[in-house]
């Protein structure tokens, strides 16, 4: 679905992504684990097109990477950024309005989808997004993010700040989206939570790639182990 060769990008003279090689099955969920300033939000806002990249980024065999962001969501592409980024004087479903922009034709069948996944947001849906819990605004963000109809869904830290109970709602829901066929690449500080749910690992060090396996291969490695999980 997704193949990202010797991908560099910054900002300004400042390198952060470094010969970054990736690569993502369609159906899959993907992790990219590393520290705080590790390069995790470069490499999902060069996917989008938010930040200018070298080298290449390969979506179903079409290069993507000098597209600009509009024409990379046209592609199925769709971000949800770190933060929530919702729109905090607009109610839950007009959040998800903005999400259907460019889905016009699918806005009622995701609308449902959505809600099904969310049960939480249909008993809100005339609550102002900016008076939601933290938790709830992830819901919220993600549920944008698929009335968009994406088929490769980028995350950014979709648990931060998050209590450990939304976090086990947020990445049972991420399983529950991938089963409707929608690939996934996540973004996490959250070592353990994303790895146990990712088909694939890469940890980031500084902007390049150092270790990768299965999420669960990467679970066990004694480094992953000592440097994420404490142990
Ligand atoms: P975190 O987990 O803290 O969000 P991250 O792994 O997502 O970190 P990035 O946000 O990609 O890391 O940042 C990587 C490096 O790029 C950091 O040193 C950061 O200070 C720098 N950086 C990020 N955004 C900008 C920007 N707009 N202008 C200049 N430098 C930036």
């Amino acid at each position: 679905m997704l193949k990202i060769k010797e991908l560099c990008a910054g900002y300004g003279e400042m390198p952060v992504l470094r010969e970054i090689f990736l690569s993502i099955e369609k159906g899959s969920i993907v992790s990219v684990v590393g520290s705080n300033g590790a390069g995790k939000t470069t490499l999902l806002n060069a996917i989008s097109g938010i930040v200018k990249s070298n080298g290449s980024i390969i979506c179903n065999g079409e290069e993507i990477n000098f597209l600009p962001a509009h024409a990379i969501v046209k592609r199925g592409i769709v971000h949800v950024p770190e933060g929530r980024k919702i729109f905090p004087e607009m109610t839950v479903i007009e959040n998800l309005k903005m999400g259907a922009f460019l889905q016009q034709k699918t806005y009622q069948k995701n609308l449902e989808n959505v809600f099904a996944l969310f049960p939480r947001l249909a008993e809100r849906k005339k609550q102002l997004g900016g008076t939601m819990s933290g938790g709830e605004q992830q819901m919220l963000a993600i549920g944008r993010g698929l009335m968009g109809n994406p088929k490769l869904l980028l995350l950014d830290e979709p648990s931060l700040g998050l209590s450990p109970l939304f976090t086990e709602i947020v990445f049972n829901a991420i399983t529950e989206i991938r089963k409707s066929g929608v690939t996934i690449l996540i973004v996490e500080q959250n070592v353990y939570q994303s790895l146990r749910i990712s088909d694939r690992g890469f940890v980031i060090e500084t902007g390049r790639i150092v270790l990768s396996g299965t999420g669960k291969e990467l679970l066990e490695n004694h480094d992953v182990k000592k440097a994420f999980l404490g142990m």
